[in-house]
């Protein structure tokens, strides 16, 4: 691995080419003639010349530096990068669903169409919902939809409901989404034990409240055990309750969120039904909600007509289409692959496990990193190193020098709420021994901040580019390269 792989345009050798056309022997007009003067360019593109081979092995040498959950333990708190197995795959670049053009005709599209239909019922049996929607194409969209559906209910019941009320502890998405459908936000803080304090809780609900939006599990990774009563404080004002399911991975199998009081969540497919997490995308942000809700939801829907499947394009009630056609349908398809793949038995192992491994690290890492709340977690831990600040150690200059020993750092400084917090996931797929290294790497660090607290500082030494000012990069990034 070449740490310093120049860009391609650095490669370019004037005239290098990986292919040559041969001269066109159909007589045909002058570009000149076909395009208008003026959206000429004046100079020709500045496009890197190289061979094929040059080409192979840039990008080859590239995708060396990717670090994925295919290469090393990725504990990402609350982003679940978790095994993508390779069967996802397999089914998803079958011909007839890479091939399919929604605009086929309906009879051509049924295979498709049964697929998306059944996930849907699928996925409503996990969660007790009575409908869902798989168009949202990642989480916030999911949240977005969600609220739309409930801004939407409550105008046709002609009440004038403005307000979302969003814990302490919410993913940062939640007041986002919020903001965005028009809701104004209240922030609900935490207790001492990291769940809704419901005396605050009960001080901001009224009847303006739309909706209370609970993460769930929260983010700290724990289980708002009072949820039963949130959600009867809830419906009593007359609000929906909505969960943010992105992180379904500790409850699939075990719990039914309907039964828990929820009337609209958001599912992660790329967090717990293992489809890969894009660049931004495209993921998979299911919305499901209760019958009542139902009718809201985005269109086009699927519906099932004796033994056929049709679209229904528009309804009266939806509050219309939030993505092209019927979603990211490849990341649907291996959502639906894991699903059978695992079974229902096999999904409830996997919250089972995943819960058993984030406590199995928090027991292992409590004495060093104490956790904010210290109690059984669910599918993640949130840790602090708070008390190595005292010594100028953040929790930066940690997870920094976990890069050199081959971990992907947790995710840090989130949620706000806990100081210098780590948040630490192992997901359900990684193995005892996996997990014991990175304890390990945690000691060595820790041995490292008494006897050489200058490397922590100045770490990672062994990545392609070191330290970075990441502020600098986000407010002012340099995307063009210059010749
Ligand atoms: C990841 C996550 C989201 C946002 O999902 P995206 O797909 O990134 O938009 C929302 N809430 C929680 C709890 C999450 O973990």
């Amino acid at each position: 691995m070449n740490p310093q792989e120049p860009l391609i345009f650095e490669l370019s050798v004037r005239d290098r080419r990986a292919l040559e056309f041969p001269a066109c022997d159909a007589q045909s007009p002058e570009v000149e003639q076909l395009i208008p003067e003026k959206f000429l360019r004046k100079k020709l593109p500045q496009l890197p010349e190289v061979s094929e081979f040059d080409v192979v092995r840039h990008f080859t040498r590239l995708s060396q530096l990717n670090f994925s959950a295919d290469t090393n333990f990725y504990p990402l708190g609350s982003c679940t990068m978790k095994y993508n197995p390779k069967i996802n795959e397999k089914t998803s670049s079958l011909a007839g669903f890479t091939d399919a053009h929604p605009y086929q005709d309906e009879s051509h599209l049924q295979g498709s169409m049964e697929l998306l239909w059944n996930l849907e019922k699928m996925l409503c049996e996990l969660t007790g919902m009575d409908a869902f929607s798989l168009h949202p194409a990642a989480g916030a969209q999911g949240e977005l939809t969600g609220l739309l559906v409930a801004k939407k209910y409550f105008k046709t019941l002609g009440e004038n409901r403005t307000k979302v009320l969003v814990p302490d502890s919410a993913h940062g998405t939640n007041p986002a989404s919020a903001n965005i459908a028009g809701y104004s936000i209240k922030s609900v803080p935490s207790n001492k034990r990291g769940r809704i304090d419901i005396d605050a809780l009960k001080n901001v609900l009224d009847e303006t409240t739309a909706l209370v939006m609970v993460t769930c599990p929260n983010t700290l990774g724990l289980f708002e055990d009072q949820i039963l009563e949130i959600s009867k404080l809830a419906h009593e004002a007359g609000a929906l309750l909505y969960m943010d399911g992105a992180n379904f991975n500790a409850l699939v199998g075990l719990a039914e969120p309907a039964k828990l009081g929820f009337d609209i969540l958001h599912l992660n497919l790329h967090k717990t039904f293992s489809v890969p997490h894009g660049g931004g995308g495209p993921g998979a942000g299911p919305v499901g909600v209760i019958q009542k809700l139902s009718k809201f939801l985005p269109t086009p829907r699927i519906l099932k007509e004796k033994d056929k499947f049709k679209i229904m394009l528009e309804s009266e009630s939806t509050i219309g289409q939030v993505r092209a056609f019927f979603g990211n349908t490849g990341a649907l398809v291996r959502a639906y692959t894991y699903i059978l793949s695992l079974g229902h038995d096999g999904l409830k192992d996997v919250s089972e496990n995943a819960i058993l491994n984030a406590n199995y690290l928090l027991s292992q890492l409590k004495d060093l990193f104490p956790p904010f709340v210290p109690e059984t977690c669910m599918h993640e831990s949130v840790l602090s190193g708070s008390r190595y600040a005292k010594d100028g150690i953040k929790t930066l200059d940690i997870v920094k020098r976990l890069l050199d020993y081959g971990f992907y750092a947790p995710t840090i400084y989130f949620p706000l709420i806990v100081p210098e917090a780590m948040m630490i996931e192992p997901t359900e797929t990684e193995s005892k021994k996996s997990m014991d290294d990175f304890v390990s790497a945690l000691k060595t660090i820790a041995q490292e901040m008494k006897d050489n607290p200058q490397t922590l500082k100045e770490a990672p030494f062994t990545t392609p580019v070191r330290r970075l000012d990441e502020v600098l990069a986000a407010r002012n990034p340099i995307l063009k390269w210059k010749q």
